[in-house]
């Protein structure tokens, strides 16, 4: 049906829905957050090709209305109201493997899980996220840190070129070869890339899963799988957990040490109750994964006679991130905050958990709050940084390999406020060896901070490259960025 208030709607060859004004939008615009929701958006076009994009961009300047493109709907503070074309990228869905040059074409609304399991179905892998729902392009934009951080480096590290189509409505083919403004625009979109164009499709470089030598997931499967240990302590062994996570800085490239705060899920016998966990996996074979000092340290009978639970698993590479699948519910007010750092203390690890303790016992509505820590081996990203391509894309403090991952889980709009508070105090001590350092304090641009700003982004260099970008290819602000100064 169409609005007599929109313009243009004849211009439109894909499908499009104009929303009932007083319809729920939570319910309309089903999100990994329902938070800066402000009501419906005017129009929902999903595109079926890049010229559809086009003619969502003319609607768009006609209508004089924001252009906000979606993926997999887990960013955490996209705003929705009734001056937004919600551009829902979902029909971008083909998939191209070239084996022949090891890279990957892809629309630009796949989702990881899409990717990852035809990639692996083909014997390939590439640099992804560690949720099946997150969209692709949404991921890599913010840079991408990955579980083979330590191999091949972050995600925008392989990406071979961009098709985007920009505010001025034009489709470009960019990559690390090309010059001047769409050079540059290639760079920033590697990094912090949301809000200046929408990025029809993507070219990555994959690789060969046989060169990770994985180990059959079971005598009966032959499936390369992943070496998977977890161990789960009550909080009166923080200590002993805390020291196994910071014992292996930096681990082996193929290893990755995960360390969450959280509470026990409802309806397990530790439901509400605050927990440590502590994962280690490798993305190698797994006699090396245990014979490594790292792998060997969490089977260490000391540490497990601490712990509630241990155990091993091979995980099946195309199921590697089903272990997060809880995380990606829909709806309720969430939101992310996160921090890059070099150098962790055990004493201010465990002052984090104190505050985090202290505010879910507060709030009982935040007991699905955690706080994450990653431990891996930067040095592919500090490889890749020191060549010409990796130079200029747009991801610093790339030799610091913690990356603590903070998930803002409540109910209340009143709990999320001091959720927001307490993870700006639980990161500002997280950041504070390294303040001692001299080094600045840096958040990862992809996972954006609650209400994102601009806080700690980049250098003052970096900032004004952004801000000039920004102008000269989303000088009108057709599109919304998380980043505007
Ligand atoms: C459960 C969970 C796990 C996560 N794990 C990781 C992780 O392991 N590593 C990591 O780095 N990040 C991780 N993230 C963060 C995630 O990468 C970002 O939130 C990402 O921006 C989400 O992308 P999306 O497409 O799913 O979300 P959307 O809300 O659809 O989009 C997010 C942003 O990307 C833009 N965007 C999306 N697609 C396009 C496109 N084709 N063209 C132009 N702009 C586009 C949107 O405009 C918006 O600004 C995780 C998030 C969640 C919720």
């Amino acid at each position: 049906m169409a609005d007599p208030k929109l313009n243009g709607t004849n211009l439109l060859a894909c499908p499009f829905t104009i929303p009932d004004p007083s319809a729920s939008a939570p319910e309309l615009l089903s999100r990994w957050s329902d938070s800066f929701i402000e009501g419906p958006p005017a129009i929902i076009i999903s595109p079926n090709t890049e010229q559809d994009v086009v003619s969502a961009i003319k609607f768009a300047r006609l209508n004089n209305l924001t252009i906000v493109p979606t993926g997999g709907r887990h960013g955490s503070a996209l705003p929705i109201h009734s001056k937004v074309l919600y551009l829902d990228l979902k029909n971008l869905q083909s998939i191209i493997i070239d084996k022949q040059k090891e890279q990957v074409h892809f629309g630009g609304g796949v989702l990881t899980g899409d990717l990852l399991r035809q990639l692996s179905d083909q014997g390939y892998f590439t640099a992804v996220v560690n949720s099946n729902a997150v969209g692709v392009v949404g991921s890599l934009l913010g840079g991408g840190n990955t579980s083979v951080n330590g191999i091949v480096s972050w995600m925008a590290d392989s990406v071979v070129s961009l098709r985007v189509v920009t505010a001025a409505g034009e489709i470009l083919q960019i990559g690390p070869s090309s010059t001047g403004d769409e050079l540059a625009l290639f760079n920033v979109l590697n990094g912090a890339g949301h809000g200046l164009c929408v990025v029809a499709a993507v070219t990555m470089r994959i690789y060969p899963l046989s060169s990770l030598n994985l180990s059959p997931a079971s005598k009966d499967d032959a499936t390369p799988s992943i070496w998977s240990r977890t161990l789960i302590f009550p909080t009166t062994a923080v200590d002993a957990a805390v020291d196994a996570f910071l014992a292996f800085v930096p681990p082996p490239d193929p290893m990755n040490l995960i360390f969450g705060f959280t509470r026990g899920p409802p309806g397990t016998p530790l439901a509400g109750k605050p927990i440590i966990v502590l994962t280690g996996t490798y993305y190698g074979p797994t006699s090396e994964a245990e014979a490594s000092p790292a792998g060997a340290s969490l089977l260490n009978p000391s540490l497990v006679e601490k712990a509630l639970m241990a155990n091993t698993v091979q995980v099946p590479f195309p199921n590697v991130n089903n272990g997060v699948e809880a995380m990606n519910a829909h709806g309720g007010h969430k939101s992310m905050a996160s921090a890059r750092i070099a150098r962790l203390s055990p004493q201010n690890l465990k002052a984090a958990f104190a505050k985090f303790l202290a505010v879910t016992e507060r709030y009982p509505d935040a007991a699905r709050t955690a706080f994450m820590f990653h431990n891996f081996n930067p040095s592919k990203l500090v490889q890749f940084g020191t060549t010409p391509e990796g130079k200029g894309k747009f991801i610093e403090g790339r030799d610091r390999g913690f990356f603590s991952i903070g998930v803002l889980w409540c109910t209340e709009p009143e709990t999320r406020d001091a959720l927001v508070e307490f993870f700006d105090e639980a990161t500002a001590i997280l950041q504070k060896d390294d303040e001692q350092d001299g080094l600045p304090p840096r958040t990862h641009s992809g996972v954006m901070r609650f209400l994102p700003g601009r806080r700690d982004l980049l250098d003052e260099e970096r900032l004004a490259e952004l801000d000039r970008v920004q102008k000269r290819w989303n000088g009108d602000e057709l599109f919304w960025s998380p980043y505007k100064a």
